[in-house]
């Protein structure tokens, strides 16, 4: 991907490259519409856990000896809410037993309301070089529909403090297709992400799913919930597009819209299926096309993080095959055929010949001669190919707008 010279990019000889990835499951309160593993815990037991963690992160770094680690992201829950000596201590340890590139990508996720200037500026010293801020709508009462702990105010504060604290490389989470949101108030948020000064780097833009097992589920069982409607959303979906795009962002997956050069080298690795390791309750792992993941009870891994692993699942052939496809076609930028042949020894025309071309014709699937380029909305035509399956092969816009269908395709009936 291209533009501002890219951490992580460089991994020593003989050694593959590792994504890091730490689970703190902490939040202060649950949000109403939350499904992941989280919630709100005593500062004891928040201890005893990130004790544990770190006893996980020494305990398995023999496991590691032949990667060089390139991204580190530190997600939950809200690691915001555990103590910064925590923070700092995990990395330190990641760096005393792991070999760690120089200029990894390292990224924490934080909530408005839980970090102030200190704890920014002691993330910023120690090598935290990318914030991750949940802010999810720029309405006060959107945000206390969700059950957020903060106001949009709350938030600037807190993008303020993280821009004075060094951070040039920002995340902001966004929302759309929330409970009794027009499209005017979601294109206020996009507004009010996009005029941020200095702007943030990078936008992730997911539309609200209600989970089971939510508050939200329940309120829309009772008829409570008062979602926008399918035309509605997709209204919003097409404005994310337009908006972002005018503002300057690329949309390199999906859901994900970032300042060239700015794309998140941790996440595009896991859609590029490279290896990484997962540390906590519930974390998983991909490490030589074998899956595996951590349970997720709190007790046992307080008890024993080296013994809570569930099983092993080796990958066949084929699974890495599809999952090669579904995965990088989630990317602007596609999958290479060439890379296809040299890591599977067959080539895509020989595994998903007929596929491929009913899509291409179909106007969802095209080849194309470049990395990450936009299509149409954002000015930048990319070199187009007739299908010769020498090129790479990416989404159309109109294939990304019903992804699902297309990618269905590629997975057994
Ligand atoms: S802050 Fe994030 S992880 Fe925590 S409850 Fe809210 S949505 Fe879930």
């Amino acid at each position: 991907m291209s533009g501002r010279k890219r951490t992580g990019d460089k991994v020593s000889e003989g050694k593959k490259g590792l994504g890091l990835y730490f689970h703190i499951p902490f939040c202060v309160k649950k949000c109403l519409y939350c499904d992941f593993l989280s919630a709100p815990c005593e500062g004891e037991e928040r201890n005893a856990y990130m004790e544990a963690l770190l006893r996980e992160t020494q305990g398995r770094a023999c496991d590691y000896r032949g990667y060089v680690v390139r991204t580190i992201f530190i997600g939950g829950g809200t690691p915001s809410v555990v103590e910064t000596e925590w923070i700092e201590g995990l990395l330190s340890l990641v760096r005393e037993c792991y070999e760690v590139m120089p200029k990894a990508e390292i990224t924490i996720e934080v909530n408005p309301g839980t970090v102030d200037s200190q704890k920014l500026v002691r993330y910023r010293r120690a090598g935290i070089n990318r914030l991750s801020i949940g802010l999810q709508s720029a309405n006060d009462e959107e945000l206390e529909t969700l059950g957020r702990i903060h106001t949009f105010a709350g938030f600037l504060d807190t993008y303020d403090r993280a821009v004075k604290a060094g951070f040039d490389n920002i995340n902001v989470d966004v929302m759309a297709a929330l409970p009794k949101q027009g499209l005017a108030d979601y294109e206020r948020t996009l507004e009010a992400v996009t005029g941020l000064n200095p702007q943030p780097a990078h936008i992730s833009a997911y539309s609200l799913i209600v989970e089971e097992g939510t508050f939200f589920a329940e309120l829309e069982r009772e008829g409570k919930l008062f979602l926008p409607d399918e035309d509605c959303e997709r209204r919003m979906y097409e404005r994310t597009k337009e908006l972002l795009g005018k503002a300057g962002y690329m949309r390199y997956e999906i859901s994900n819209y970032a300042r060239p050069g700015f794309e998140c080298i941790h996440n595009c690795g896991y859609w590029k299926r490279q290896d990484y390791a997962g540390f906590g309750i519930g974390a998983a792992s991909l490490i030589d096309n074998k899956r595996f993941s951590n349970r997720n009870s709190l007790k046992i891994y307080i008890e024993n993080p080296l013994n809570c692993r569930g099983g092993i699942q080796k990958l066949t052939l084929r699974e890495q095959m599809e999952e090669f496809m579904f995965l990088g076609l989630r990317l602007t930028e596609g999958i290479s055929p060439l890379e296809f042949e040299r890591i599977f020894g067959k080539t895509l025309e020989q595994v998903y010949g007929e596929v491929i071309r009913k899509n291409v014709k179909d106007g969802l699937l095209y080849f194309h001669g470049g990395k990450i380029r936009d299509m149409d909305w954002n000015g930048r035509q990319t070199e187009l190919i007739p299908p010769d399956f020498g090129s790479r092969l990416a989404l159309t816009q109109r294939g990304i707008d019903i992804s699902n269908y297309v990618m269905a395709q590629f997975l057994p009936d």
